[in-house]
């Protein structure tokens, strides 16, 4: 398969490009400097930091690792010449100035932080093809008209601070900085004081102020699934993503002898939340091919062999690309786990509800048009996964490029990429981004859509914040403030 998808790499030189198509030297030119060896070494170099004796790699947010990912990120940069900049929330930001500093600028990156004992790709490629896109420019010997932006989005995983996005979240405003930092992770550790100690590594940063004007965003990430692999092919334009609604789930029973405590009196928080993980894997899977129903956290108090266990607890996500099916899905998370609890109580809190997006036609026309003008076959390919993306496109114009990972196998240590396939992705980057950074003025064909479907968006978005506000009053959780 791997060796299909190099004859296709070799479909994909840019001489061909170059005489197909006139008019677009620079999106060529800026191509062309990127290397793949200096892509793939830099990315294994940012492997090596908390990798695992298995291959994978555990670098939390916000956690020790991640701060020499930080270090390393920045000494590149300051290497490159880069400006660098950080913020409140300690988004990372890397700026190549453009002929007009004014302008807004375009932005490329994705995130740094792991599953634990995640894979090597996920996130960290769409940051490193980030630099390769400035230092191509760079190398080009010309100016964009914009400046061009890597960046580093916080915690995007939200495996050790749930939920995650959270740095894409309160740059675009989504969430507040106040509400993140009492969050907290298992080991009763807040944002606030997590912050503080990664903060205090990087104090001669400056710091930004959320949201300011930016003009395009494109996110370049492995597909963490297996259709590109399937059609042996490098890059996928990503046309949307689909939404996903997560709950955490209290269950309360009545600690008791595993030997004494007769049968039919017993409360046993364990038999109850497996009885509604059950009813939900049966109802909500029901017909639905497309649905994802996932429960990847589960905890039981005092988990002793002897003892009746008197509380449980446990995430639930559920995903599917269609809104209706997926309001559906949600409204019976809470009634499944309401009609199954037996003799225990149960609290159920929705901490996160994303809708499915589709993005703009222009970006992803634009991708597209640069992987021709390169060469390069791509697909067009809808997102199963959420991405900082998702937040981006309610703030500026927003693309994604995705490349594929061996088995669609992902968050995993078994991760693993063919350099071949992330430098054509990032070839593919170097070209929307170089194109989009030499456009004067940003979307007009779609204002009015946009606005509209902006305003829709924060009409939503204060919506959901406000019930988000009630939820988290009543949220006694140590993943949750
Ligand atoms: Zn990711």
């Amino acid at each position: 398969m791997a060796a299909e998808r190099f004859k296709i790499r070799a479909i994909g030189n840019l001489e061909s490009g170059r005489q197909m198509m006139s008019g677009n030297e620079f999106e060529l030119e800026v191509a062309r400097n990127v290397n793949e060896e200096r892509l793939w070494e830099r990315l294994m170099r940012l492997a090596r930091i908390g990798e695992s004796e298995s291959g994978g790699v555990s670098r939390l947010a916000l956690s020790n690792e991640e701060t020499c990912a930080r270090h390393l990120l920045i000494q590149w940069g300051a290497e490159l010449g880069l400006t660098i900049y950080t913020d409140d929330i300690s988004n990372l930001f890397f700026r190549l100035d453009g002929a007009d500093p004014q302008a807004p600028p375009v932005m490329s990156g994705s995130h740094i932080d792991t599953q634990p004992n995640g894979g090597k790709f996920d996130g960290a490629f769409g940051v490193v093809a980030a630099f390769e896109v400035l230092q191509a420019i760079r190398e080009s010997g010309h100016a964009t008209f914009r400046s061009v932006e890597a960046v580093v989005w916080l915690n995007e995983e939200g495996s050790r601070f749930a939920p995650g996005m959270m740095g894409s979240d309160v740059f675009t405003g989504r969430r507040n900085l106040v509400d993140c930092l009492p969050v907290r992770d298992a080991e009763g550790i807040s944002v606030a004081a997590a912050l503080e100690e990664t903060q205090k590594s990087f104090r001669s940063v400056p710091r930004r102020p959320f949201g300011f004007p930016v003009s395009s965003f494109i996110e370049a990430h492995i597909e963490q699934g297996p259709r590109l692999e399937a059609a042996n092919l490098s890059v996928g334009v990503v046309t949307g993503i689909q939404g996903s609604r997560r709950f955490r789930v209290r269950v309360t029973g009545e600690q008791a002898h595993a030997g004494t405590a007769a049968m039919v009196s017993r409360k046993d928080a364990l038999f109850s939340a497996t009885s509604m993980i059950q009813a939900m894997r049966r109802k909500l899977l029901a017909g639905q091919l497309d649905l994802k129903f996932t429960v990847g956290l589960f905890e039981i108090y005092p988990n002793a062999p002897s003892v009746v266990p008197s509380s449980a607890y446990f995430s639930v996500d559920v995903r599917h690309p269609d809104d209706a099916v997926l309001e559906d899905a949600g409204n019976l998370v809470r009634e499944l786990c309401e009609s199954n609890r037996g003799s225990c109580a149960v609290e159920v809190d929705e901490i996160a509800v994303s809708r499915s997006l589709e993005f703009p036609q222009e970006m992803q026309q634009c991708i597209r048009s640069c992987a021709e003008l390169l060469g390069i076959p791509s697909m067009p390919i809808y997102s199963l996964a959420g991405h900082d993306a998702r937040q981006l496109h309610y703030h500026c114009s927003t693309g994604m490029i995705f490349t594929p990972c061996h088995a669609g196998i992902s968050h995993s240590d078994q991760e693993s990429c063919l350099a071949g396939d992330l430098t054509l992705a990032t070839r593919v980057l170097a070209a929307s981004v170089s194109n989009l950074a030499n456009r004067r003025s940003s979307w007009t064909s779609t204002r009015s859509n946009r606005n509209t479907r902006v305003q829709t968006s924060a009409i939503r978005w204060l919506f959901e914040t406000f019930a988000w506000c009630i939820r988290m009053s009543r949220a006694p959780d140590p993943y949750m403030p």
